[in-house]
């Protein structure tokens, strides 16, 4: 059997009409479908009621079980991989830094984010423990068994850091305290910080404050968007969801407030139509708050309102991830950056020699999110392959080589006097 090299057209690598960004015109979500009343909300999970039995790996051909948080979660594949409860490997990984929790519940999230596989209108598709989210499955698993799991060998545990993601449900806020307290009452937060990715529209500052009290360590808010019309078109009236670029702005203000500097954050994703002098403003606009970005490319999730639209070129990708990263650790301001009439960056802002040396030690083009043990620049939470194939890597979840970096280089248009890069040459 022959391993085949990536072809060109695979997602990323160009835009629609072979533009080098994603275009605010081409990212038009579609209608969602109507969900018939027999599937919504969760009914034919909640009607046949069965019991879990033990981990329950998602499988959209037999009936979901019954599970709900705070007694049951959902994790990432990567976390079951790397706590041994499912079998796999992933390229180029041993394991994940960071065990991201899901809550579950069989109505799951309310709202219905154009980009997401986890949205309200795919009830009559799939259930919700059975969908898809940021390319994986997230197999589910009760809370006790977990923690016992951690709690019996912290010191050896892979994991730097862990993360509670909250969904769009009426009991979120007071599951999430109950999914924290579960883990704080036999796992000591210093050892493995604590980090919330938080739903903003069911929230208060008073849960904000709860939160930090309760032991956690970072508060992020998936802003996603980076502007009010995308954030509206993608994940408010847009697509008849609920949630709005005000409220989440106030509970990030409140992070700012609660959490302090370093210790609050926001999610965006980079190609869903805003031009890179917007995203790059955002980006700069966190920094001045105290707080940093994490970055996601957008890739076209099967199922969701979105599928159907090309995945962020890695032009822009790219030329988005270093400026962040020169924005959020080498002290680098937008204002010193230039743009092009399209907003696309055409000049850092620092010195040539400067940036190749940025470029070479590769961190820049790591996945971005809360640190881990490594570096205050490293991630803890790597999502290994959440925003792209491994065959066309967006966002890396291990310490770049040679051959990536001059990949990078090449999709930077900026490859060194005599280096070369051969399509699909880091995929053998
Ligand atoms: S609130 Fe979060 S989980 Fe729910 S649909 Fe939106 S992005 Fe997905």
């Amino acid at each position: 059997m022959t391993c085949l090299k990536p072809e060109l057209a695979i997602p990323g690598a160009k835009g629609a009409d072979g533009r080098d960004y994603n275009a605010f015109e081409v990212m038009e979500p579609r209608a969602p479908n109507v969900v018939p009343q027999g599937m919504k909300n969760g009914k034919p999970v909640k009607d046949a009621n069965l019991t879990p039995d033990g981990l329950y790996r998602p499988d959209y051909r037999i009936m979901t079980p019954n599970m709900r948080s705070p007694d049951y979660v959902q994790m990432s594949t990567a976390a079951a991989i790397t706590l041994g409860l499912v079998e796999g490997k992933m390229h180029r990984c041993g394991c994940t830094r960071c065990l991201n929790l899901l809550l579950t519940y069989p109505e799951g999230c309310r709202a219905n984010c154009a980009y997401c596989g986890l949205a309200r209108h795919r009830e009559a598709e799939r259930n919700y423990a059975d969908r898809n989210f940021i390319r994986v499955d997230w197999p589910a698993v009760s809370m006790d068994e977990i923690v016992a799991k951690i709690a019996a060998d912290v010191e050896g545990t892979p994991f730097h850091r862990m993360c509670i993601s909250m969904i769009t449900h009426p009991n979120s806020d007071a599951d999430t305290f109950t999914v924290l307290k579960k883990w704080t009452d036999k796992i000591d937060p210093d050892a493995i910080p604590i980090s919330i990715l938080s739903n903003p529209t069911t929230m208060t500052r008073a849960d904000v404050q709860r939160l930090r009290d309760m032991g956690s360590d970072i508060f992020t808010v998936a802003l996603d968007a980076a502007t009010p019309a995308l954030f509206d078109r993608t994940r408010g009236k847009g697509v008849q969801s609920p949630h709005s670029w005000k409220k989440y702005w106030e509970i990030l203000e409140d992070a700012r407030d609660i959490f302090g500097p370093k210790k609050f954050g926001a999610h965006i994703i980079v190609g869903m139509g805003e031009t890179e002098h917007e995203i790059m403003t955002l980006i700069q606009q966190l920094v001045d708050m105290g707080g940093h970005s994490h970055m996601f490319s957008f890739f076209p999730e099967k199922g969701s309102l979105m599928d159907h639209l090309p995945a962020t070129p890695r032009d822009q990708w790219r030329r988005v991830q270093l400026a962040r990263y020169l924005v959020d650790y080498q002290g680098v301001r937008v204002e010193q950056m230039k743009f092009d009439d399209e907003g696309r960056i055409t000049d850092f802002g620092i010195p040539k020699s400067e940036l190749s040396n940025i470029i070479d030690k590769g961190t820049a083009f790591r996945t971005s999110g809360c640190p881990g043990k490594f570096a205050e620049d490293i991630s803890a939470c790597d999502r290994p392959y959440g925003d792209s194939p491994p065959s066309n890597i967006a966002s890396y979840p291990f310490e770049l080589k040679d051959v990536d970096i001059r990949r990078v280089r090449s999709q930077l248009d900026m490859l060194k006097p005599g280096q070369t890069y051969e399509a699909g040459e880091d995929f053998e």
